[in-house]
């Protein structure tokens, strides 16, 4: 294999997670508790700023850098879900906000004061069909009143601030479905004071999720993030940058995967050999590694585009679609190789499935990847 790029930031990463093993984890997910000594630890180190700029206390590092971070995270069999938005939601307030807003937040989160860890988009009502969504910010003088609800919005009760779309003119009253729609920042102590209602979300892997109900939340217009009316647009320019980052992440599993099941199978004696000396067992390991490694290029060359400031819609949602299938077949044949004890809670390979498998769904599901391709790549109708 090649060498990486980031060996120095993978070394740290590495050894960061050491201290965090799979006892840690698996205590956690019995109790569905938040990594808060993990979460730390990462951000003491400087990981979770590594892409806000230097200007602002950071290490200005590009987006390959991020990738390498949350790939060792995944491949240490820890769990970067608990954080990873930081890097993600950043953007949208490093590329569109204002130099009052930059300066009040960046370099307050560079320095681990402040959590930007929320990013409420979804709604029960609307899904997938984030233009549908209803909840409302009517302006009043210098303040905004926001009512609705949102789900899925994760690590709410672990973040000091929050990135909210939602709409200031009403879907019937704008030309386009894609205008009338506005991103804040929202502080979510003030929230929790003036109507925010968080309830938690219990979901088959430890993520820390919730649903949220604003009921007239006053939110001060100066932390409207950019022009009224835009910021669908202000969030489409970050999601490309997640799906990258979240691929790494895959890549991160599936390494961890494939190492867990070659050791096993190197290890395992059944009918006085090891099964690993089997093709049966061989085979679909070496066919998850190859899967693997392909998806990991698509991952480089999408991180390449995104750099290069080009559109990079198209090879982000490949790398997302490719390494999260890459993640869930290795998964799935690590535990075939270990047999039973695939399923044993100690072996943490039934815990990394479970975090795995949610990124057939989120941050946005295989089938709408299929029709973006279908119909951005191949100029097929749009079907929806
Ligand atoms: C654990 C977890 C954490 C999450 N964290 C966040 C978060 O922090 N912030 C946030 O805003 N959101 C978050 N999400 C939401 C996530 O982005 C959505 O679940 C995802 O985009 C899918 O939306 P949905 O669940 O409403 O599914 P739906 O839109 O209801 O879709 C259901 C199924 O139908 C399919 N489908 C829908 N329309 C079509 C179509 N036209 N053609 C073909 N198939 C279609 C979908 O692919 C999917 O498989 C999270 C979700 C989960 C489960």
């Amino acid at each position: 294999m090649l060498e990486p790029d980031y060996a120095d930031i993978r070394d740290a990463v590495r050894a960061l997670c050491a201290d965090f093993p799979g006892a840690y984890w698996r205590d956690l997910d019995a109790r569905m508790e938040y990594p808060t000594a993990f979460v730390d630890a990462l951000t003491k180190s400087g990981f979770l700023a590594a892409l806000i700029p230097e200007e602002f206390g950071g290490s200005g590092l590009p987006l390959s850098a991020g990738c390498a971070i949350l790939e060792e995270v995944q491949r240490a069999g820890c769990n970067g879900s608990a954080c990873h938005a930081q890097m993600y939601t950043m953007g949208t307030l490093l590329r569109h906000g204002s130099d009052e807003q930059k300066a009040r937040y960046l370099p307050r989160i560079a320095r681990g004061e402040l959590r930007l860890q929320a990013f409420g988009v979804t709604e029960p009502g609307s899904g997938t069909d984030t233009l549908s969504l209803r909840t409302f910010a009517r302006r009043e003088g210098d303040t905004y009143f926001i009512s609705g609800q949102k789900v899925w919005t994760s690590r709410a009760e672990h973040s000091d601030l929050m990135i909210l779309l939602a709409r200031t003119t009403p879907k019937e009253d704008v030309a386009r479905k894609s205008d009338g729609l506005s991103v804040f920042i929202v502080d979510m102590a003030d929230a929790l004071k003036n109507g925010m209602t968080i309830r938690p979300i219990r979901t088959m892997m430890n993520h820390a999720t919730t649903e949220i109900w604003y009921d007239n939340v006053p939110v001060p217009a100066a932390n409207l993030i950019g022009e009224e009316g835009k910021g669908f647009r202000y969030i489409l320019s970050g999601m490309n940058a997640e799906r990258i980052l979240i691929a790494a992440e895959c890549i991160g599993d599936a390494k961890w995967f494939i190492e867990r099941a070659s050791d096993y199978a190197k290890e395992r004696q059944v009918f006085g050999r090891a099964i690993g000396a089997n093709q049966g067992v061989q085979f679909p390991i070496a066919k998850a590694y190859a899967a693997m490694r392909a998806a990991e290029l698509m991952v480089h060359e999408a991180a390449r585009a995104y750099e290069a400031g080009a559109n990079a819609g198209e090879e982000a949602n490949m790398a997302k679609m490719l390494a999260a299938d890459a993640s869930w077949e290795a998964g799935n044949v690590c535990v075939q190789t270990h047999g039973g004890f695939g399923f044993a809670a100690e072996y943490d390979i039934e815990r990394k499935l479970r975090e795995t498998r949610l990124y057939q769904v989120a941050p946005i599901s295989t089938n709408l990847i299929l029709s973006y391709l279908a119909e951005h790549a191949l100029g097929l109708p749009r079907s929806y």
